[in-house]
């Protein structure tokens, strides 16, 4: 099932901020600025004298990284599933998997503040893969793939908050966007290093393959 309960609530019980909720995550109003210790009843003394597991610490990772792209379980595991038959470093392709997702691209390009939104957005039908709809957020992006808001969808996106936002796409090597048009393409597979996502990937390689 997925998580439905307060996007804060999950950075805190990571310790460190996923941003899930776009702009307020760039706020002092952050409830890991705020309150930087773990959510519940016994938050506050967690973790304190006791040192964490391999298993523990493995198992931390994962779920880290499957808030931040906003997974299933399931889901997940599948793209693990799917990465493990190609060849390569698993840990490293697992994350171009992930960030390949159509929603992610979606968010990277700055068309929608959060993942979340984003994923809102493909499953509404606001977004065209070469032209043609495509309503499935898992969709995997290739190189040479442009992606767009539907143009009759522009006006209805907050396009301030998306132009505010698009900075974020021309940052990344492996992106050209044109905010006006709220259009991009892919231009080439990423490689880790061109991927801001701050995670031990080799820790969930590790947990799955036991
Ligand atoms: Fe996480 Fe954003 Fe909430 Fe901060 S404001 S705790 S980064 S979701």
């Amino acid at each position: 099932m997925r998580y439905t309960g307060p996007s804060c609530r999950q950075c805190r019980r990571e310790g460190t901020k996923l941003f899930l909720k776009g702009p307020r995550c760039m706020t002092e109003k952050c409830a890991v600025e705020r309150r930087g210790y773990a959510p519940g009843q016994h938050g506050q003394n967690a973790g304190r004298g006791r040192k964490a597991s391999e298993y523990a610490k493995q198992l931390r990772e994962k779920q880290k990284v499957k808030r931040i792209y906003g997974l299933t379980e399931r889901q997940f595991r599948n793209t693990f599933d799917r990465i493990s038959r190609e060849s390569g470093v698993k840990g490293t392709n697992l994350v171009i998997a992930l960030e390949s997702r159509l929603d992610n691209i979606v968010f990277r390009m700055g068309f929608a503040a959060s993942r979340k939104s984003a994923r809102q957005l493909v499953r509404h039908g606001h977004v065209q893969v070469n032209g043609g709809k495509v309503d499935v957020p898992s969709f995997v992006v290739r190189p040479g793939h442009e992606v767009r808001v539907a143009p009759a969808s522009r006006e209805m996106i907050a396009v301030k908050l998306a132009q505010e936002f698009a900075t974020r796409g021309t940052t990344m090597s492996w992106l050209s966007v044109d905010a006006e048009k709220a259009s991009g393409r892919v231009t080439e597979r990423p490689t880790r290093d061109a991927i801001p996502l701050n995670a031990q990937e080799q820790l969930i390689v590790e947990l799955y393959s036991k």
